[in-house]
């Protein structure tokens, strides 16, 4: 459990799985396979999930049993599940996810916030299975380590302490991936737009979503994010009344005037926005959006 992140919608990470591989243009500067990459030695704990030369995921995936443990026990109202992988991957067993999911609903007071490129296949796995099975496959990992499960957990199913996002960098991946998530009939369900790369109309959506975070996209070779993006997002939700979460800009923000490292970042429908660089705050300067800070969250 990693306490005070710097992921400003939540309390806590947690990474009950290890490993993920590349789908889109949003995985491009990915954050956990660089720093899955500084680990990738013989002996390390990312051996074998990162290729030690090229520095990319190699596309294996396993669950850690060994958290299993550690996440009943918190006390952190807001967790998020998987930070560093993807809670839905394609190497991933339904024995693996569910053995996950029987550890969420265990702890019914945590929310749990899972973000996934990869909608389909949790729309797959909440059809195929229920509550008993995922509590059957936690049993089974657990009782190879001595470990056993408390008796209290949520039954409804899809369950209501799990709130299920998925990310949306651009129009093809909001095209792709929110009708799957739909599908899924989670009782939460939201976006994380970051790294937000151009502008997306959410409107046929918006009114099934709950929650809608938005981000610009931080590192090496991050990408600017328009002021105009996140402001169409903004401006759907505050519309259809769904709880919007300006995270950051990210590494470059709206520059007040040219300066030598300012430049244009180009927008057919809305005109160049001026950027600059920076290094990304965390405080209340980089997360001001038209001067105000927008912090909702999704009801439970
Ligand atoms: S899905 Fe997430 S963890 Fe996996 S490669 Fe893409 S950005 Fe990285």
């Amino acid at each position: 459990m990693n306490r005070g992140t710097g992921i400003e919608w939540t309390e806590a990470t947690v990474s009950p799985m290890r490993g993920c591989s590349r789908v889109s243009e949003g995985c491009r500067n990915c954050y956990a396979e660089r720093w899955a990459a500084r680990w990738s030695a013989r002996g390390a704990a990312f051996h074998g999930f990162v290729d030690a030369e090229t520095g990319k995921w190699t596309g294996r995936v396993e669950i850690k049993p060994q958290v299993f443990e550690t996440m009943l026990k918190t006390t952190e109202k807001r967790v998020f599940v998987n930070s560093m992988s993807d809670t839905f991957h394609e190497s991933l067993s339904d024995h693996a996810i569910a053995a996950v999911y029987g550890v969420l609903i265990s702890k019914p007071e945590t929310i749990w916030q899972v973000v996934t490129k990869r909608p389909a296949r949790a729309y797959e796995f909440l059809r195929a299975h229920d509550a008993d099975d995922c509590l059957a496959a936690t049993r089974a990992v657990l009782a190879k380590q001595g470990g056993e499960l408390p008796e209290r957990h949520v039954r409804s199913w899809p369950p209501a302490n799990v709130h299920l996002l998925t990310s949306v960098e651009d129009r093809a991946s909001a095209a792709d991936r929110i009708p799957p998530l739909l599908g899924t009939r989670a009782p939460v369900i939201g976006l994380s737009c970051e790294p937000l790369l151009e502008e997306v109309d959410l409107s046929p959506w918006i009114h099934a979503l709950k929650w809608v975070i938005v981000g610009g996209e931080s590192g090496s070779g991050a990408r600017p994010m328009h002021p105009a993006w996140a402001r169409a997002i903004r401006d759907q939700c505050v519309a259809a009344g769904v709880p919007f979460f300006f995270k950051q800009w990210g590494q470059f923000c709206p520059a007040m005037m040219q300066t030598p490292d300012a430049t244009w970042l180009p927008d057919q429908t809305h005109g160049p926005a001026l950027m600059v660089p920076w290094w990304p705050r965390r405080d209340d300067v980089g997360r001001l959006l038209d001067g105000r800070i927008w912090s909702e969250y999704p009801k439970r």
